[in-house]
C-alpha cells in the first residue's frame, strides 16, 4: 500500500479593508483570493522529503508534480486535509483546465485526533509536541508568508525548512495514531501471505484475542504486536467447536 504523507501551504486572500477589528469583507473588497504557495509530502517509510514551490517549480509545474503523486499513491495521509489541503489542490487543478486525480483513499489526522481523544488543543503542532514527537520550525508569523508572497529567497527558504518539518511530524503522528484510527483503509488488502495481517499497519505478527461478536455473528479477534490495532477476520467461518476452541484459547 502505498501511504503519502501530504501538507500544503496557501497565501492569504489579500482583501482591502477600513477596519480592523471584527470585519465582514464584501467580493468586492477582494484584491485577489488566495492561492497554493507550496507542498511538501512524503512516501511513508521513504526517506526523501518531497518539496515543490510557486517559487521554485511555478505554478503549472508545482500542480503537476503533486497531481502525480497523488495519481501513484493508494492512501493519502493529511491534518484537516479533507476539508482544506485537498479541495484546494482539487479547485488549482480545475483552474488549470485539468481532470480530477485518481480517487483514492484519505486518512485525515484531524478526525482521529478529534473523534478518539479530548487533547486541549487539536492542532498538529500542540499533539506533536504533547506526544513528544517534534516541535514545528519556528518563524515570524505573517510575515513569512507576506515575504513569500513578495518573492523573498531567506523567506522562502524559511518556508520550505517549516513545510518539510510539518511532514515529518505528520508522519510520527500518523504512526503513533495509526492503531486508533477507525476504519483504517485495509492493509491485508495489499500484503499476500497465506495468514492473517493486521489491517492496520500490515505486520503478520498478530495475536489471537477471544472473539468479536455482531449481532448475528462471530469471528475471530486478533491484536497486532506491531501497532497494537484490534481487527477480525475477514469472515465468520467458525463453527460452535472451533468457537470453544477459540474462548479456551486453543
Ligand atoms: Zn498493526
Amino acid at each position: 500500500m502505498k501511504i503519502l504523507l501530504l501538507d500544503i501551504e496557501t497565501a492569504p486572500n489579500k482583501v482591502y479593508t477600513w477596519g480592523l477589528f471584527n470585519q465582514n469583507i464584501a467580493l468586492n473588497q477582494i484584491d485577489e483570493p488566495g492561492y497554493t504557495l507550496c507542498w511538501s509530502a512524503k512516501w511513508l517509510g521513504k526517506k526523501e522529503i518531497m518539496f515543490a514551490s510557486l517559487y521554485k517549480n511555478g505554478k503549472r509545474e508545482m500542480l503537476k508534480q503533486i497531481e502525480d503523486l497523488l495519481n501513484e499513491a493508494d492512501v493519502v495521509v493529511h491534518y484537516n486535509g479533507t476539508r482544506f489541503d485537498i479541495p484546494i489542490l482539487n479547485q488549482e487543478f480545475l483552474s488549470m483546465g485539468w481532470g480530477p486525480p485518481k480517487p483514492i483513499q484519505q486518512i485525515d489526522l484531524l478526525r482521529t485526533v478529534r473523534s478518539r481523544f479530548r487533547f486541549t488543543s487539536n492542532k498538529l503542532a500542540y499533539v506533536a509536541e504533547y506526544l513528544g514527537l517534534g516541535k514545528k520550525v519556528q518563524h515570524k508569523g505573517m510575515m513569512l508568508w507576506r515575504e513569500c508572497m513578495a518573492g523573498i529567497t531567506v523567506a522562502w527558504r524559511k518556508m520550505e525548512e517549516y513545510n518539510k518539518q510539518d511532514i515529518r511530524i505528520l508522519e510520527k503522528v500518523y504512526l503513533a495514531l495509526q492503531p486508533w484510527i477507525v476504519n483504517h483503509p485495509n492493509f491485508g488488502l495489499y500484503v499476500f501471505r497465506d495468514r492473517p495481517n493486521c489491517p492496520s499497519c500490515g505486520s503478520g505478527d498478530i495475536q489471537k484475542r477471544g472473539l468479536a461478536r455482531t449481532q448475528t455473528l462471530t469471528y475471530q479477534r486478533y491484536r497486532c504486536m506491531s501497532c497494537g490495532a484490534w481487527s477480525k477476520e475477514r469472515y465468520s467461518n467458525l463453527n460452535k467447536d472451533q468457537r470453544k476452541n477459540v474462548l479456551k484459547g486453543i
